[in-house]
């Protein structure tokens, strides 16, 4: 193994399951992404992260002998160094189950397991926006919102590695935005995919009252049907409830920012997800929020930027969870 050069990636989602060949400089030299093995039981999907990883070095035209590491997303709380999954909403079955060990075994490769957003955080840390931005912070807006610090260099995973899991923080006290754990004012809970629904239906009603349009794009006022694009598409179109609800996902990302500006005092704060696909104003009010909130208090300029790897930033940030 002295010659091996490369880092291999596993993303294991909910639904997408990607396995890439990264070079020491970041490049993905192969890749096989699959979609069939949601509800499959633990072993199944084992043997399908085989078969990617497989796929994925012979585009690279490698083998298993060239693989320095093979670092897997876990898309929940998983134990760090361990590797024994925790939770997920995400994905049926993997409770307690020994993933980092159980895929070492297969592969014969060294293998580590952490978090996505974790090692989405490394991946923009080591090859993205936050390249020699140390501390940094990384926020992911999507569906939920999650997130990692880097400091020093290193991930800070806190106690027992669930640190830097932004999107529970209570950002509305009195709001009654319900998150996945039970509480209510979570920032995941009022500026996430997840409370698009709900906003939706509450400003809707406020703009009633203000005899403006309450329907959603194309007079639909099915709420449940807004998503992200739908939701850039009404803000193209200045549908006055689209922009209602970017304007409060804004506010409430601005304060979840200034807290964690407040706690860590980071160089920069990277912003990625899919949500971050809204027009600029959103990431503009949000950072504005931000900065106003901290006023004085903030002697040096944050930075607050996009992410920069995109869809790369799952493999990337796997792959970085072995030095280059
Ligand atoms: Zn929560």
């Amino acid at each position: 193994m002295g010659k091996a050069r490369y880092r291999i990636g596993v993303d294991l989602g909910g639904t997408k399951l990607a396995a890439g060949v990264v070079d020491p400089e970041g490049n993905i030299l192969g890749e096989a992404v699959t979609y069939d093995h949601r509800g499959l039981g633990e072993e199944a999907v084992l043997a399908l992260m085989e078969r990617n990883v497989d796929a994925a070095l012979a585009q690279a035209g490698a083998g298993r002998a060239d693989a320095k590491g093979v670092g897997v997303l876990f898309p929940g709380h998983i134990r760090w160094p361990e590797g024994v999954t925790l939770t997920t909403s995400n994905l049926p079955g993997f409770k307690g189950f020994p993933l980092r060990e159980r895929m070492e075994a297969r592969l014969g490769i060294p293998c580590l397991a952490d978090n996505d957003a974790n090692a989405q955080t490394l991946g923009e840390y080591r090859y993205g926006a936050g390249r020699g931005l140390d501390p940094l912070v990384f926020l992911t807006v999507s569906t939920g919102i999650g997130g990692g610090i880097v400091i020093d260099g290193k991930l800070y995973r806190g106690f027992t590695g669930t640190a830097g899991e932004f999107g529970h923080m209570i950002v509305d006290a009195s709001g009654d935005g319900r998150c996945t754990c039970g509480n209510s004012g979570c920032l995941m809970g009022v500026a996430s995919g997840l409370a698009l629904p709900e906003t939706a239906r509450r400003l809707a009603g406020r703009l009633e009252r203000e005899g403006a349009c309450p329907d959603l794009p194309g007079g639909c006022s099915d709420f449940s049907a807004l998503d992200g694009a739908l939701l850039a598409a009404g803000c193209a179109d200045e549908n006055e409830l689209c922009r209602a609800v970017v304007d409060e996902f804004a506010r409430y990302l601005g304060i979840g920012m200034y807290n964690v500006f407040q706690v860590l005092n980071p160089r920069a704060i990277v912003l990625g997800g899919g949500l971050l696909n809204l027009p600029d104003y959103f990431f503009d009010a949000a950072a504005s929020t931000c900065r106003g909130l901290a006023g004085p208090m903030m002697y040096d300029r944050l930075e607050i930027k996009r992410g920069a790897l995109g869809g790369r930033a799952a493999i990337l940030g796997a792959a970085a969870l072995f030095e280059a």
